[in-house]
């Protein structure tokens, strides 16, 4: 990360955000948490109601979840950095909107420019076509690696499961912890990958349309 201070300047930032009728039922923006240079990054879908009020991501049973995955692979959440394509709950944790989708992808891109993550791992159908900017759905994809540009910068994207399907479905469950698994191989590779410089916002790729497809969690 170029400058430390500038994610927690545009979290500030972001608290205030009214881009989206979802502004006027928070109780506050849930911006991200987690180390602010980190190599692994993780985006969920939206904040739900324990987020909400707490104002951290995956504090309810996907995020317990999601904490024992990655201590099975030696990290905590410390180590990574956690967010969401959405940054404020939707009202009864519907399905995130187009319109919302599309109001708020900028504070993710932003978010991946200043951190500079090596792998993002993208939890579930929102993150994972928003951020693949394709309309392929998470049973087909999950586990396959990909090389991408993200906040100007190249990364290795890799769509998982989110936690929260798999807590109620033992099948899935296993094939996330076996995804979870490769984690330590990507990030060793895409960590000896030369991480060329941001582009210039002129020559960044547009952000992918968002919304255009079915999503969901599966
Ligand atoms: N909690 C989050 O922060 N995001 C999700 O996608 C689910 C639960």
């Amino acid at each position: 990360m170029q400058d430390p201070a500038a994610l927690a300047a545009y979290a500030d930032r972001t608290a205030g955000c009214t881009r989206c009728a979802l502004a006027a039922g928070r109780t506050q923006v849930v911006f991200g948490s987690g180390h602010p240079d980190a190599d692994l990054m993780f985006v969920g879908e939206a904040p739900g109601f324990h987020e909400d009020q707490q104002g951290i991501p995956f504090v309810g049973q996907a995020g317990k979840l999601l904490d024992r995955l990655l201590a099975g692979i030696d990290l905590t959440r410390a180590d990574v950095y956690v967010s969401n394509v959405l940054k404020c709950r939707p009202p009864g944790n519907r399905d995130p909107q187009p319109e919302e989708i599309e109001a708020c992808e900028s504070h993710l891109w932003r978010q991946i420019e200043l951190i500079r993550p090596k792998l993002v791992a993208t939890l579930g159908n929102f993150a994972t076509k928003l951020l693949s900017g394709r309309p392929l759905g998470i049973t087909r994809v999950h586990g396959q690696e990909q090389q991408t540009t993200l906040g100007g910068l190249r990364v290795t994207l890799y769509p998982l499961y989110h936690p929260a399907a798999a807590l109620y479905t033992p099948a899935m469950l296993k094939v996330l912890e076996s995804d979870f698994a490769r984690i330590p191989e990507l990030l060793s590779h895409s960590l000896d990958a030369p991480a060329p410089a941001a582009a210039a916002p002129s020559e960044r790729e547009p952000a992918p349309e968002p919304g255009s497809v079915q999503l969901g969690l599966f």
